[in-house]
């Protein structure tokens, strides 16, 4: 345990470091109020604010987003600043190390955060158990070095000497701190690839956090970055091809077929249909099932309904295919 004194709504990450939301600007209605500059008034019911939000997101009309603005307070080591860093649309304001003394904060990773050098990844760490005892070298070594070189910086710096210079013998485990403000659209860029498990720990901590601030002040946003940004998939030509050659045509048709009765359920739940009309609707999508098979399948409920833009979205892809 340490006793360190964490700000007020602050989010505790790895041993003595944390991030807090400081200010935020903007939330969905702020993306949906830009969006409708271009794309007209139309109503401002929630359903349709929401379906605006997750249709600029899947089609990466990305300046809407922008004109929200989220403000962070953070400590962390020097090397994962030194990558946080990297995102280049950010405004920074770090703890000045020419100005103030440094903290005796450092960085002691924990032992089950100690992992042999990954045999497949160059930049990563693999699975394999790192025996206790070297375990307890590696903690031994960080804190030797923390204790050893901090000795060395305090007595610099009571020599007179220039703590500009001085810092230069801190080992990049050392604590900074930092105000950061960025744009929604630039954060989930920074958390799309932070967050992702070929980001090193110790910053995905970091990203992870701050994703449950974004979370709250743009809950819509937030979820559908998940479903598109997160959870979604890219297939790149070769990709794309290959499940085009590989993949026999009755999946192709089974899934439209899936996606027109989901797109008729959608269409019947936002406005009741007779049975008659029903039929037509499934007709008018691309169905080409019989009036009693399709009756069978209606009748047998449990059609899944969803956002219908972008289930026509996706029968357009499939087409494509
Ligand atoms: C897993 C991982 C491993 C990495 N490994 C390395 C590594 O080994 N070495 C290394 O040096 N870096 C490494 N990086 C950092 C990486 O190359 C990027 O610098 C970092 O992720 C920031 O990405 P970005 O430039 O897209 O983001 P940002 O700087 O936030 O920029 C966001 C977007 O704005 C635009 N943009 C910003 N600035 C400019 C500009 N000046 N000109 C034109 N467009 C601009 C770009 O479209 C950019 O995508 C790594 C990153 C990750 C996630």
């Amino acid at each position: 345990m340490n006793d360190i004194q964490y700000p007020k709504g602050a989010i505790k990450c790895l041993d003595k470091g944390f991030i807090r939301l400081v200010d935020s600007m903007g939330s969905d209605d702020a993306i949906v109020q830009a969006a409708r500059v271009s794309y007209g008034k139309g109503t401002t019911k929630v359903s349709r604010d929401k379906g605006l939000i997750r249709y600029l997101l899947r089609h990466r009309h990305s300046t809407p987003f922008e004109m929200v603005e989220l403000k962070f307070h953070a400590k962390m080591p020097i090397f994962v600043a030194r990558q946080w860093v990297r995102h280049r649309t950010a405004n920074i304001n770090e703890y000045s190390l020419r100005y103030s003394e440094a903290q005796r904060d450092f960085y002691i990773p924990e032992k089950k955060d100690i992992h042999f050098q990954s045999q497949f990844n160059k930049q990563g760490r693999d699975g394999r158990e790192v025996p206790p005892e070297l375990k307890e070298k590696v903690i031994n070594y960080f804190n030797e070095i923390s204790e050893k070189t901090f000795a060395i910086y305090n007595e610099l710096n009571e020599a007179g000497i220039a703590r500009e210079l001085a810092r230069g013998i801190l080992p990049v485990n050392l604590y900074t701190e930092w105000y950061w403000k960025n744009d929604l659209h630039n954060i989930f860029h920074f958390l799309r690839l932070r967050m992702d498990e070929h980001a090193q720990y110790e910053i995905r901590v970091f990203a992870e956090a701050m994703a449950s601030f974004v979370k709250k002040v743009v809950p819509i946003a937030y979820e559908a970055f998940e479903d598109y940004s997160i959870n979604g998939m890219y297939f790149s030509k070769l990709e794309r091809d290959l499940i085009k050659t590989r993949l026999p045509d009755r999946i192709f048709d089974d899934l439209k077929d899936e996606v027109i009765y989901r797109i008729v359920a959608s269409l019947n739940e936002n406005k009741n249909r007779n049975e008659i009309e029903l039929y037509s609707l499934y007709q008018e999508n691309g169905g080409i099932d019989c009036k009693d098979d399709f009756n069978i399948k209606w009748k047998a409920g449990n059609i899944e309904t969803d956002n219908v833009f972008e289930m026509r979205e996706f029968l357009q892809k499939l087409t494509i295919l």
